[in-house]
């Protein structure tokens, strides 16, 4: 229910074994039915409407947009 729900935010599969519900190696193992710090980040990069206060995802390649901000384009990176 927790992966289908991070589909529903725009959350994709993780493969890395480190403890998130949107990652099918531990699909069965408790300590994977939850989000992990990578889907927070991911879901503050997507969701993240620029007032100063949201915490800000971090990456070299991430910037926040802001009321009257023209988006020309998005880059989708796992
Ligand atoms: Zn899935």
């Amino acid at each position: 229910m927790c992966q289908e729900i991070g589909h529903d935010y725009g959350l994709d599969h993780q493969f890395t074994n480190s403890g998130s519900c949107m990652d099918y190696a531990g699909i069965d193992n408790p300590a994977y039915v939850s989000p992990n710090t990578h889907d927070y980040n991911q879901l503050a990069s997507m969701y993240n409407h620029g007032h100063g206060t949201a915490a800000a995802a971090s990456g070299p390649s991430t910037t926040a947009i802001v009321t009257g901000d023209t988006v020309t384009s998005v880059l989708w990176t796992d």
